[in-house]
């Protein structure tokens, strides 16, 4: 693929920081590690796509550490510095919408949630001017968080609309029924708030093989997304892909991330779902979910669906161009 300008939608700020930097913040916070050596802690926070058999164990590599050696206003701005400049440098990523929990970067209240936000709009700005690309950020609810803890996450993103939050998602797993069918419900409120307040909305949703679209139906009959993260199972539900058609939303999919979580089989499963998309005119975006958690970057993401046949050309070039246009920045 020629060195355009690409535009990564779904990024996140836990799984893209670069293991030297990491490395480098958690001595800066003198934080005590379990490793004896660089080469330890590395594996301690990639994945071995060998090792790792679903989403859960996934994010367990997240949370245990590399969202604790973030949870600090110099960490976190450092981490989103980084990461827009090395995206820049690596895939010519010029417009960058970077996704993290506020709440997760804040040791359970030890740390003032307004410090960690200004921290991360510094580390972007910084970033920004350097590197002359456009970046917002997207905070993420969580489904395993309380509704109450999810309300305060969406009252930051609207009050910093205007300093660059520029949306909100909703991440986790979707591990059981409640959360497939009519749980689903629960958010419907804080997603008609973020509309009305003028943020663009994203949901993780039909990521795992325990569902076939299921839970894209539901999230966008009752939740109404501009987007949704990754999304493929519904390439296995008449309804869910009509919906998607319908209402023009516009999926994220992470390819190197599917295949490591075991979401999406092998490539040639891939070859059926995108197939599948186009055919019933899904709209879809390529993105790279964690850039250092699953070794790529976005310009071998492309690479990968264009090399192996699964895109052709010109279907490339509409994803790469609907990026740009679905972006909420
Ligand atoms: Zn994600």
């Amino acid at each position: 693929m020629p060195n355009r300008p690409l535009c990564d939608l779904h990024i996140h700020v836990g799984s893209s920081v670069a293991p030297h930097i990491m490395w480098s913040i958690a001595h800066a916070a003198g934080i005590k590690l379990p490793v004896r050596n660089y080469w330890e802690f590395v594996d301690l926070i990639t994945i071995d796509p060998r090792k790792v058999k679903s989403l859960d164990d996934y994010l367990s590599i997240l949370h245990t550490w590399t969202e604790r050696i973030q949870s600090s206003p110099a960490a976190i701005e450092r981490a989103v510095y980084e990461i827009i400049g090395k995206e820049y440098r690596g895939s010519r990523v010029e417009k960058i919408e970077l996704r993290f929990n506020p709440m997760k970067r804040n040791l359970d209240g030890e740390r003032d949630l307004d410090h960690i936000i200004h921290a991360a709009l510094r580390g972007m700005d910084r970033a920004c001017l350097e590197y002359g690309v456009q970046a917002g950020l997207l905070f993420c609810l969580a489904r395993e968080f309380e509704p109450q803890l999810n309300e305060i996450i969406l009252d930051k993103a609207i009050r910093y609309r205007h300093r660059g939050v520029v949306g909100i998602d909703l991440a986790g797993t979707e591990s059981n029924a409640i959360e497939l069918g009519s749980g689903v419900e629960r958010y419907a409120g804080m997603f008609a708030r973020a509309r009305e307040a003028g943020l663009g909305t994203t949901i993780h949703t039909g990521e795992t093989t325990n569902t076939n679209g299921e839970g894209v139906i539901e999230v966008v009959k009752r939740l109404k997304p501009d987007r949704i993260g990754h999304g493929v199972r519904a390439a296995y539900n008449e309804e869910a892909l009509r919906r998607l058609a319908d209402t023009g939303t516009v999926l994220e999919i992470c390819p190197t991330s599917n295949l490591h979580t075991r979401a999406v089989r092998h490539l040639e499963e891939f070859k059926y779902i995108l197939g599948t998309f186009l055919e019933q005119g899904v709209r879809f975006t390529v993105n790279t979910d964690g850039t250092y958690l699953c070794s790529t970057h976005l310009k071998r993401e492309f690479e990968l669906l264009t090399e192996s046949g699964i895109l052709s050309a010109s279907e490339a070039e509409r994803a790469r161009g609907l990026a740009f246009e679905a972006s909420f920045i």
